[in-house]
């Protein structure tokens, strides 16, 4: 089963907003100027270990302008670039409920006041909501396409007490729950290839968002960026990194454990290339998507293949 009107063997996020809009959409990164509880000392001041100073942001123009600012320029290089027509405004750095409800509001109504803004995604940690931010957000998901993104990275404690993440899976459970009560699109964010895990930890990962419900899903290989605590695991040897054959290997099986109407947002994240020191062999994104296409039509395989709804609820 291929995918809307593509060659594609999984469900792209990029295609269905084509799908749901007519025309291409495209998500416009920003900066709202927020930080993080595991960054301000509040859980802790290292961080997740693999987080740069950017809390994991990826745009290429400066972010020391205003949302609106940050909006017209992105859209303007997104139109010239990509051809977009319509746009997410998709708050990325650092966790973006993390402020007081009012000046939630505040930002938010900056980026949606955009004529070609047609909702937004919204990045954040599952300990950064609470309900008086998640009935905000519902109130604009009546009139938006609107987002949640929660940094998960991976179901197992192990792995989260190793990358710091100050957070458990019963947390990111309880807050997706409460997410989904109010009908908010809800993408997990996580992370192949983290010491310690094997393959079948990580597909683990990926039946438990297929149990959930998740609307959809990120993909990240574990990287290492500059001036990050993994910098220094990794130059001490410590941190074994996958090989892209095999990363391409598990990300077909995962994503044949995936039910099909789960949109996936990405498959292979990397850091602006600059600050990445390894793997090499993940500067070449596109090469990676392209072994993916060619060993899901090799195995003739789909999204959502080995899909099985066995225990909805039960992680909850
Ligand atoms: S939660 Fe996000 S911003 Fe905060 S330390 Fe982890 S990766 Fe960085």
């Amino acid at each position: 089963m291929f995918f809307y009107d593509t060659n594609k063997r999984y469900n792209r996020f990029s295609d269905h907003l084509r799908n749901l809009y007519g025309v291409k959409v495209y998500k416009v990164t920003l900066d709202a100027g927020f930080t993080c509880p595991n960054r301000d000392g509040t859980i802790s001041y290292e961080g997740c270990i693999f987080c740069d100073n950017g809390g994991s942001f990826s745009q290429l123009y400066p972010n020391n302008i205003s949302v609106k600012e940050q909006l017209d320029l992105g859209i303007s290089l997104c139109i010239d670039k990509y051809k977009a027509k319509k746009f997410l405004a998709y708050f990325q750095a650092y966790s973006n409920t993390y402020k007081p409800v009012e000046e939630l509001k505040r930002i938010y109504d900056q980026a949606l006041s955009h004529d070609d803004v047609i909702g937004m995604s919204i990045g954040t940690r599952p300990d950064c909501v609470d309900s008086e931010k998640l009935d905000l957000i519902q109130n604009y998901a009546e009139n938006y396409y609107v987002w949640l993104e929660y940094g998960l990275q991976s179901i197992h404690e192990k792995s989260l007490k190793f990358i710091n993440r100050g957070h458990s899976f019963e947390t990111f459970c309880h807050a997706l729950k409460e997410t989904q009560k109010r009908n908010i699109n809800v993408c997990a964010h996580v992370i192949l290839g983290l010491p310690n895990e094997t393959r079948e930890d990580m597909l683990e990962t990926a039946r438990a968002l297929g149990d959930l419900g998740v609307n959809g899903v990120k993909i990240h290989l574990l990287c290492v960026l500059n001036n990050t605590r993994l910098t220094k695991l990794y130059f001490q040897g410590k941190i074994p990194m996958m090989e892209e054959d095999e990363y391409v290997e598990t990300v077909c099986d995962f994503l044949e454990l995936l039910p099909p109407e789960m949109t996936i947002h990405r498959l292979a994240g990397n850091g602006l290339k600059p600050n990445m020191l390894a793997p090499a062999w993940l500067s070449k994104k596109f090469v990676v998507l392209n072994k993916i296409d060619k060993l899901l039509e090799e195995r003739n395989s789909f999204q959502g293949v080995k899909f099985q709804k066995v225990t909805k609820g039960n992680h909850l």
